[in-house]
């Protein structure tokens, strides 16, 4: 109890005047400091759990609007984005790399930064970003055309802009940047036109690059300027010069485990989604088709950026199962140290936290066709039939044998990030029941065009219900209460000490739920899709609760005949503040 004293006091203390602006003590407490929120996913477990109970399941049907914020313009593509609160201020990113600057209280603008974005950024799966990073007087955020960007926290004004990678060759940027001890680490974004995935760290005062991790065996990392080791083993995993554009885009950014001193960043899929072109002459011996570190999960070491360990969900993987999902750190019930992933191949994987090591699979979509399971050692018991065919067996060489697989590529789960509860040691899990007609094409490289040697069609699975929110038990994978949604969820899921869940739907309801039935306790309507992530803190001795609405995202440009069923929804751009008045906590 002391020491959570102390650090609230330290906290406060920091936040006075004349403070020197967010410090690493800040970024590591964010869980327990309640006033502010200074790191995505609302502590750097990722859990997205807040300690605060002032709004209970008794009276959250008292949460009223305090205020809400237009983004304005005619921009209004998918908001995905996680607000940052810090000395009175909200931070938040908008489509098309734009950051505003916003009075808590109020609900005022105070400042807003427009990236001007070059003709011919290459996005593929719309204008979105997902956040920012706070540290010392800086905010930081990446762009569209692949570039970090440092403005003054109190102006706007930029202090330095740095180019991540080439946004001509596909290159672009959505995640919110991580800082770790005075760095500002960043992935990339771009898997679908065969770029290389890599961590980047810079110098957070002066944008300079301290280290470089591809994560594709065969490319070389860098240490202050100069080679530091290779990325696994040439040739290893990857036949030919496939490496060289071999995908596994860092395209959701990663967290940092300060128990393990320990980075984690996931990879997307292996390029191009045609598997028979990565692994010729498959079945092979071993791991010779792997196509490592991409459809991964991958441990670095922030001091030289070297890989301390990985684990590799979809091992020669063939139908967009990016390897990219969040890796919550969280204690089970008998006390172990683990890591929870799902993933968009359909499984809820436990990793155990200090090496990476694969405890547990479990289904939490049903009706996957890729394989039967996971076995013990975590590699997929693959369902071959299920694999596309290779093009090149087929009477004209053109297209392979189209298969029905499920999950579709947009995943059992995509980007939206899960939540666990300390009040019921569940996860909450925004999950969608989907498949995909799926066939392989020829394919070769070229510059800044899509490398997929594939084609595709999601459908639901479902005619009653798309969307699925559910809460897993981590222990043994078991289904607690599920919610069904009409539309594919897309919005990030957080919980709270008072027995909440709350979400939003594409159709607009932003829903809090029971943590332990899942019962629907209260509901917004806030005009148009929520994709975007939901924060709660305190101020002046009330409880806030923001979330951005704003539909867009993937789906309605890749969802095929899901996409169709969802054409009705308006776009938007709009942050909505609630607020539990004094008056109302105590009323039931
Ligand atoms: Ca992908």
């Amino acid at each position: 109890m002391n020491r959570f004293i102390t650090t609230v006091v330290a906290g406060l203390m920091l936040a006075g005047p004349g403070h020197a602006g967010v410090t690493e003590d800040d970024l590591k407490n964010d869980q327990s400091i309640t006033t502010q929120i200074v790191t995505n996913g609302m502590g750097r477990h990722l859990q997205r759990y807040s300690p605060l109970d002032t709004l209970n399941k008794d009276n959250v049907k008292n949460l009223v609007p305090a205020w809400a914020f237009s983004l304005g313009g005619e921009k209004q593509r998918g908001q995905e984005t996680q607000p940052l609160i810090y000395d009175g201020v909200m931070y938040i990113t908008g489509s098309y790399s734009r950051v505003y600057a916003i009075d808590v209280q109020s609900g005022k603008e105070l400042w807003q930064y427009d990236a001007r974005l070059p003709e011919g950024i290459l996005p593929c799966c719309d204008v979105i970003n997902r956040g920012g990073a706070i540290y010392g007087d800086t905010f930081y955020f990446g762009t569209l055309d692949a570039r970090i960007v440092a403005l003054d926290l109190k102006t706007g004004d930029v202090k330095w802009r740095k180019k991540i990678a080439d946004y001509k060759a596909g290159y672009s940027y959505t995640a919110a940047p991580l800082i770790v001890n005075g760095l500002v680490i960043t992935g990339n974004s771009g898997g679908e036109f065969g770029i290389v995935g890599e961590v980047q760290a810079r110098d957070a005062e002066t944008g300079e690059m301290v280290w470089t991790r591809p994560v594709i065996e065969g490319h070389m990392g860098t240490l202050n300027g100069k080679e530091s080791t290779m990325t696994g083993e040439l040739n290893a995993t990857w036949p030919g010069d496939m490496w060289k554009t071999g995908g596994g885009a860092t395209w959701l950014g990663g967290s940092y485990d300060v128990e393990t001193d320990t980075l984690v960043f996931g990879a997307g899929n292996p390029a191009p989604w045609n598997s028979h072109l990565r692994n010729a002459g498959t079945p092979v011996d071993g791991n010779a088709g792997d196509n490592l570190y991409a459809a991964s999960r991958i441990g670095i070491d922030p001091t030289t950026g070297d890989i301390k360990w990985h684990y590799q969900t979809t091992p020669r993987e063939g139908w967009d199962y990016d390897g990219v999902n969040e890796v919550v750190a969280y204690t089970d019930r008998s006390g172990n140290k683990r890591y929870a992933t799902a993933d968009r191949n359909g499984f809820f994987y436990v990793l155990n936290r200090e090496d990476g090591e694969f405890v547990s699979a479990t289904p939490f979509v049903k009706d996957i066709t890729w394989a039967e399971g996971i076995d013990e050692n975590g590699r997929p018991i693959y369902n071959e039939g299920n694999r596309p065919g290779n093009p090149a067996a087929a009477a004209d060489g053109k297209k392979g044998e189209v298969t029905f697989s499920s999950p579709s590529f947009l995943g059992g789960k995509n980007w939206m990030p899960m939540a666990f509860s300390q009040n019921t040691g569940n996860f909450y899990v925004p999950s969608n029941e989907w498949g995909m007609d799926i066939w392989n094409e020829p394919i070769t490289y070229k510059k800044g065009a899509a490398y997929l040697g594939a084609g595709f069609t999601i459908k639901p699975n479902y005619d009653d219900h798309i969307g699925s929110l559910k809460a897993i038990d981590p222990d043994t994978g078991d289904l607690k209460w599920e919610f069904k949604n009409d539309a594919p969820l897309w919005a990030g899921v957080m919980t709270t000490a008072g027995g909440l869940v709350f979400t939003g739907t594409p159709e607009g309801r932003f829903i809090a739920f029971d943590d332990e039935t899942g019962e629907e306790l209260w509901s917004f309507q806030t005009g148009s899709g929520i994709v975007g992530q939901p924060v709660t803190w305190e101020q002046d001795g009330e409880q806030y609760i923001s979330i951005i609405s704003g539909w867009g995202g993937a789906v309605p440009l890749w969802g095929g005949e899901v996409a169709k069923k969802v054409n009705y929804l308006n776009q938007g751009g709009l942050l909505w503040t609630f607020k539990l008045p004094k008056a109302l906590a105590m009323a039931n």
